[in-house]
Protein backbone atom coordinates (compact mmCIF):
# COMPACT_ATOMS: atom_id res chain seq x y z
CA UNK A 1 0.00 0.00 0.00
CA UNK A 2 1.36 3.59 -0.60
CA UNK A 3 1.70 6.20 1.54
CA UNK A 4 0.72 9.68 1.14
CA UNK A 5 2.05 12.58 2.66
CA UNK A 6 -0.08 15.87 3.68
CA UNK A 7 0.39 19.10 4.94
CA UNK A 8 -2.48 20.11 6.65
CA UNK A 9 -3.38 23.74 5.18
CA UNK A 10 -5.30 24.75 8.67
CA UNK A 11 -2.83 23.47 11.33
CA UNK A 12 0.45 22.90 9.59
CA UNK A 13 1.25 19.32 10.58
CA UNK A 14 2.83 17.28 8.02
CA UNK A 15 1.47 13.06 8.67
CA UNK A 16 1.49 10.75 6.22
CA UNK A 17 -1.27 8.27 5.33
CA UNK A 18 -1.45 4.32 4.18
CA UNK A 19 -4.27 3.49 1.93
CA UNK A 20 -5.01 1.61 -1.26
CA UNK A 21 -5.11 3.66 -4.48
CA UNK A 22 -9.08 2.99 -4.11
CA UNK A 23 -9.12 4.41 -1.14
CA UNK A 24 -7.06 7.35 -2.41
CA UNK A 25 -9.98 7.67 -4.89
CA UNK A 26 -13.21 7.02 -2.96
CA UNK A 27 -12.07 8.78 0.20
CA UNK A 28 -11.32 12.51 1.37
CA UNK A 29 -8.31 12.16 3.45
CA UNK A 30 -8.93 14.34 6.48
CA UNK A 31 -6.07 15.84 8.89
CA UNK A 32 -5.67 13.52 12.04
CA UNK A 33 -4.77 16.31 14.49
CA UNK A 34 -7.54 18.89 13.57
CA UNK A 35 -10.27 16.71 11.31
CA UNK A 36 -9.77 19.30 7.76
CA UNK A 37 -9.72 18.71 4.91
CA UNK A 38 -7.98 21.18 3.58
CA UNK A 39 -4.81 19.11 2.33
CA UNK A 40 -2.07 19.94 0.67
CA UNK A 41 -0.47 16.59 -0.77
CA UNK A 42 3.72 16.98 -1.02
CA UNK A 43 4.01 14.21 -3.76
CA UNK A 44 7.89 15.41 -3.56
CA UNK A 45 8.52 14.06 0.00
CA UNK A 46 6.60 10.72 -1.76
CA UNK A 47 8.18 10.53 -4.66
CA UNK A 48 11.41 10.78 -2.80
CA UNK A 49 10.87 8.31 -0.19
CA UNK A 50 9.55 5.47 -2.80
CA UNK A 51 12.50 6.07 -5.53
CA UNK A 52 14.93 5.49 -2.09
CA UNK A 53 16.10 2.26 -2.27
CA UNK A 54 16.19 0.38 1.47
ZN1 LIG B 1 -4.74 19.93 10.67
Amino acid sequence: MPTYEFLCAKCQKEFSITMTMREREEKKPTCPTCGSAELEPLMGTFFAKTSRKS
